[in-house]
C-alpha cells in the first residue's frame, strides 16, 4: 500500500516537474487542468482555482515566477506553506567567492571559517563510519574482499568488546554479501549490535544512489531492495539517512526517504558558496520541503555537513590542519607547507591535543542552532584493520575522557550513531527553518562544476534505462502470471514461477547496483565500468529467459495462439546502436 502510494506520488511529482518546465502558456494550462482533474483533491490549496492565478499571467512573467518558486504549488505566492528558504531565491543573493586550491600542500582551504566563538555547553557525538563504494577505482568484488568483509568482521568483534563504541553502515550490497558468507554466530552478533543500538543501518539502500542522473523509479527500487533485505534478514527499518558522496542532492531523494520511514537525513556535496551562505544564517539544518507541497507532510529534517567532505580532516571543526591530527590512521598531516606527524595521545601532549580538539568542536557549534554537534569519524574504506580500530579508538577515548573531565570546557563527548545525534537535536526543541529546492549543480572548488557526469558514458546511461525497462515489464508480467496461476490453483505453475523469484531479485539487484554514485554517473575507471556492464548484461540475459517463460505461459493461457516470432535479442557492447535487436512477437489469437 505504502509502495503504491509512494510510486503514485512520485509519478505526480515528476509529471508536475516536467510539465511545468518553461513551456508555452497553452500547454501549461492544459497540464494544470489535467493534473487538477486527475490527481489533485479539492482541498489542495494550490489548485483550488485552476483557471486563475499563474495561468493568466504572460509567459514572460511565468518564467520568472516559475524560476523563483520552483514548482506548481508556488502558483499561489501567498501560500502559507512556502518554505522559509527557497534555494532559487537564495542563489540570487549569493556572491560566489572561490576558495583557493593549494594541492598538494593541504588540499582545499576551507571556505567557512569561524573567527568569533563563545564557550557553550555542548554535547558532541563522535560517529565512526566507513564510506564504501561498490565500484569506483576497484570493482565491487575487489572492494568487498579487500575491505568490506574485514570492516564488517571488525565491526562485530570491536563493538562487541567495547560497549561504548558505535558505528553506522549504509550499503546493503556489501552487508548482504557479508551475510551470505557469515557464520550463524556472527549473524547473531550483528543482530545483537543492532538491537542494542551500537550499530545503526543508515538509509538502508542497496547502494548510496546517485541523485542527479538516476531515474527516480530506480532510486526508489534500490531503496526497496535494501529495505526488503533488511526486513527479511534482520527485521529492522532504518530511520536515518546518510548520503555523503553523491555529487549534488535532490529533493526527490528526500521525498522518497520521507515516505520510506526515514525521519532525518544527512547530505554533504553542496556547492561551497551555498554551504557558506546557509552557515551564515545558521541554516545548515532545516526541514526539507517539496517545492509543490501544500502542507508540511513532505518535510524531512536534514543536516548538511558544513565543510569540504565527510573525511576526518574536515569533520571536527573548521580547521582541516587541526582536525587531520585526529586521524590516527594516518602517519602525517599537511599543515600549510609543512608535513606534521600524527601523534598518539600521551600524558605529554594531551593538554594541547585535547584543547585544540575542544576548540574545533566549539567553533563548529557556532554554525548550528542547537547545543549538540555531529562529528563523523571516518573516510573511504576505513576501519579495515584491527590496528586502525585500535589506534582510532584508544586515542579518541583518551581525548574524550580528558575533555569530559574539564568542567571549564562545559562539553560532553561520546560515541554515537546518526539516530543518537538526531534524537539529541529533537530533544533540544529548537526551531528550524523550512527549505525547498535542489542542490545542483555541485562545485567543490573554483569554477569546477560537476556537470560532466550528467552526460558522460552515454552508452551505459542508455543501457541501464533499457535493463530497467525490461525489469519493470518483468515485474508486472511475472506478478500477473503468478497471480493467475494461484487463482487457477495450478500448483505446478505456481512452483515453477516461485522458483524464479530469485532471478527477478538478481536482475533487480544489478539495476540497483548501477544506481551507485560512481556507476550510472560514469565516474568509475574503465575497468570498473566494464564490470558494471557485465553485471547488467548478466541481469539482462536472465531477464530475457524469464520473459520467454512468461510469454510461453501467456501464450498457452490465450488458447494457444500462434507465435509468429521467437523473441531474439542481442547485446553488443562495441556498437551501442545495436545494443538490442528486438523482434516483435505477435501473440495473435487462434483463427
Ligand atoms: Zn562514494
Amino acid at each position: 500500500m505504502l509502495l503504491c502510494f509512494t510510486i503514485i506520488n512520485a509519478i505526480v511529482c515528476m509529471v508536475l516537474y516536467h510539465m511545468l518546465d518553461v513551456r508555452p502558456r497553452k500547454q501549461i494550462t492544459q497540464a494544470v487542468k489535467w493534473m487538477y482533474k486527475e490527481y489533485i483533491s479539492n482541498d489542495h490549496q494550490c489548485f483550488t482555482e485552476p483557471n486563475s492565478g499563474i495561468i493568466e499571467v504572460p509567459v514572460k512573467n511565468m518564467k520568472e515566477k516559475y524560476y523563483r518558486n520552483h514548482l506548481m504549488c508556488s502558483v499561489n505566492e501567498q501560500s502559507e506553506w512556502e518554505a522559509d528558504i527557497i534555494i532559487e531565491k537564495e542563489i540570487d543573493k549569493l556572491r560566489i567567492s572561490y576558495p583557493k586550491y593549494v594541492y598538494p600542500v593541504s588540499g582545499y582551504l576551507q571556505l567557512i571559517t569561524v573567527d568569533k566563538w563563545n564557550i557553550k555547553k555542548l554535547k558532541v557525538i563522535i560517529m565512526p563510519h566507513s564510506h564504501m563504494d561498490p565500484g569506483w577505482k576497484s570493482t565491487l568484488q575487489s572492494y568487498f574482499t579487500t575491505y568490506g568483509k574485514n570492516i564488517l568482521n571488525n565491526i562485530i568483534s570491536m563493538l562487541s568488546k567495547n560497549k561504548s563504541t558505535k558505528f553506522i553502515w549504509s550499503e546493503m550490497v556489501f552487508l548482504s554479501e557479508w551475510w551470505n558468507q557469515a557464520s550463524q554466530n556472527k549473524k547473531d552478533d550483528l543482530k545483537r549490535l543492532l538491537h542494542n543500538k551500537q550499530l545503526e543501518i543508515t538509509t538502508g539502500g542497496w547502494v548510496m544512489t546517485d541523485e542527479g542522473t538516476a531515474h527516480y523509479t530506480a532510486m526508489l527500487d534500490q531503496l526497496i531492495e535494501g529495505h526488503q533485505w533488511l526486513q527479511q534478514n534482520l527485521g529492522i527499518q532504518p530511520t536515518a539517512g546518510w548520503s555523503v558522496d553523491p555529487f549534488g542532492h535532490s529533493p526527490t531523494m528526500a521525498y522518497l526517504l520521507k515516505h520510506s520511514g526515514i525521519n532525518s537525513m544527512v547530505i554533504q556535496r553542496i556547492h561551497y558558496s551555498i554551504k557558506k551562505h546557509l552557515a551564515e544564517q545558521r541554516s545548515l539544518e532545516f526541514f526539507w520541503r517539496q517545492g509543490w507541497a501544500s502542507t508540511d507532510s513532505t518535510d524531512i529534517f536534514c543536516h548538511m555537513i558544513p565543510f569540504l567532505s565527510y573525511a576526518i580532516q574536515h569533520s571536527c571543526g573548521p580547521d582541516p590542519y587541526v582536525c587531520c591530527q585526529y586521524d590516527f590512521f594516518k602517519k602525517q598531516c599537511y599543515h600549510g607547507s609543512q608535513k606534521v606527524d600524527v601523534q598518539s595521545v600521551d600524558d605529554n601532549n594531551i593538554d594541547t591535543l585535547g584543547r585544540q580538539l575542544w576548540e574545533q568542536f566549539q567553533k563548529k557549534a557556532e554554525l548550528y542552532r542547537t547545543d549538540v554537534i555531529l562529528v563523523p569519524h571516518g573516510d573511504d574504506v576505513r576501519y579495515a584493520t584491527s590496528l586502525e580500530w585500535h589506534n582510532q579508538l584508544n586515542n579518541l577515548e583518551k581525548l574524550m575522557t580528558y575533555i569530559n573531565s574539564r568542567p571549564d570546557f562545559q562539553t560532553e563527548v561520546k560515541f554515537g550513531t546518526l539516530s543518537d545525534y538526531f534524537n539529541e537535536v529533537a530533544m533540544s526543541k529548537t526551531r528550524f527553518p523550512t527549505l525547498s529546492g535542489d542542490f545542483f549543480t555541485y562545485a567543490d572548488r573554483g569554477e569546477d562544476y560537476w556537470s560532466g557526469y550528467y552526460t558522460t558514458r552515454p552508452h551505459y546511461k542508455h543501457i541501464i534505462r533499457r535493463v530497467q525497462d525490461l525489469l519493470r515489464s518483468l515485474e508486472i508480467l511475472f506478478t500477473y502470471c503468478l497471480a493467475d496461476a494461484i487463482r487457477k490453483t495450478n500448483q505446478t505453475v505456481i512452483d515453477s514461477f516461485t522458483d524464479k523469484i530469485g532471478d527477478l531479485s538478481y536482475i533487480r539487484q544489478q539495476v540497483a547496483l548501477f544506481q551507485h554514485h560512481d556507476a550510472i554517473t560514469g565516474t568509475s575507471t574503465s575497468k570498473v565500468m566494464k564490470d558494471y556492464g557485465k553485471r547488467l548484461h548478466s541481469g539482462y540475459q536472465k531477464g530475457i529467459l524469464l520473459l520467454e517463460k512468461i510469454l510461453s505461459y501467456l501464450a498457452k493461457d490465450e488458447n494457444e495462439p500462434d507465435v509468429d516470432e521467437k523473441i531474439s535479442m542481442t547485446f553488443n557492447w562495441t556498437q551501442p546502436h545495436k545494443f538490442i535487436d528486438q523482434k516483435v512477437i505477435n501473440l495473435s489469437r487462434p483463427k
